[in-house]
This record gives structure tokens, sequence and C-alpha cells, in this order.
């Protein structure tokens, strides 16, 4: 069971009445340069949002979102369940002409999440949160031995034969940061953040 996070503003934005959401994910689904990411999750992560009118097109998005991020030892690649206690909050401002939400920073220095579709998709802003949340690498296991990085074999499970050859110091630092590792800086919005915007 995985609902897509949604918050419906309709009516706050008609008769400045709050709106409340909650639900449980076991997966997020974004869209980042064109291509669908997923965040997987190891058990159902539940979220909890309530967002209040400040008057004309801006509102306060504040809540919860507890996932079980599912990352990859850095060095052996087993998986690593990432429990993370996040606290959301979030300036949003309604623009009927944005197409989908994105991040855009205040005068005050302050992120505002602009929409254009009451109907708000939480997905982006969640999966923004836990990356950032999120530590850039992790270890299954502080000692963990990594891969041959000969033959590939899991050195965990005992020795190999190119064991004699390559001093486990060195293999860390051949392996640096395996393929599929999340990496906090590359967050949905991140190509947004680096666009320069001419200044007018
Ligand atoms: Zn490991
Ligand atoms: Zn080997």
């Amino acid at each position: 069971m995985s609902d897509t996070p949604r918050i419906h503003l309709g009516s706050l934005l008609r008769t400045s009445s709050d709106a409340h959401a909650e639900g449980n994910l076991d997966h997020l689904s974004y869209e980042q340069g064109g291509a669908e990411q997923t965040l997987r999750f190891a058990r159902l992560a539940p979220f909890e949002a309530d967002v209040n009118s400040l008057g004309g097109e801006e509102m306060y998005l504040q809540g919860h979102f507890e996932p079980t991020l599912v990352m990859e030892c850095a060095r052996c690649l087993r998986e690593v369940e990432v429990p993370l206690e996040i606290k959301l909050g979030t300036l949003l401002r309604y623009d009927p002409a944005a197409e989908a939400p994105y991040l855009e920073e205040a005068d005050t220095g302050e992120e505002i999440l602009v929409f254009g579709d009451p109907d708000l998709d939480l997905s982006a802003y969640l999966a923004e949160t836990t990356l950032l949340a999120a530590p850039l690498s992790v270890l299954h296991a502080p000692d963990c031995l990594g891969l041959c990085q000969v033959c590939g074999h899991d050195l965990n499970e005992g020795p190999c034969e190119h064991m004699a050859q390559v001093p486990v110091e060195e293999i860390d630092d051949l392996l640096g940061t395996p393929e599929g590792t999340v990496h906090a800086r590359q967050t949905p919005f991140a190509a947004l953040r680096d666009l320069k915007l001419p200044e007018d």
C-alpha cells in the first residue's frame, strides 16, 4: 500500500481554512532531470502535514516524516536501513503558472515551495528533505571489509585468493564511491538551485 503524498489546498485557497494530510509511504517517486527516481523505504513511512494560510497566496506547511531509507553499504553494497526522523517546515506559495512544484529562495533566504496545482503533490519535497537528512554514505558495519577489487568477492564472508596481493586499506581507497550510493547533492531540486537566473 502506498499513496502519493498529496495535500488538498483548494478550500484553503478559497476560504483560508487549514488543511491536513497524513498517510504511509513505502516509496517516493519523483522526477529529476526528466528521469523518474525512486527512494525505497524498508517499512511504511508515516507522514503528517498541516498547512495554515498566511493570507493571500502564501501559507506555511509543517509536519513530520519518518522514513527508513534503504541505502547501500559504501564498501560492500549490502543494503543498510537508515531510520530518519524529519521535521517538515516550509513556506508555500500558490502560483497557477507553476507546472510542477519547485523550490525558490525568498529575499529572507527562506525557501518557498511554489506550486500551481491546489492538489499539491509532496513527493519531490519529501524526497528532497529525506535526501538532505540522510548521511552521504553508510557502512553496514564499522569494520566492513568491502569487496575484493579483483573478483568482487564479499570479503566479509571470508578471504579470496587475491587477498594476499591487495591490502585492505588500499581496497578501500580503490573502491571510492560506488554507483548507486545515495548522494545528498543529487536531490530533486538540486538542478534548480544551480540554475543561474538572470537578474533584473
Ligand atoms: Zn559493508
Ligand atoms: Zn578476489
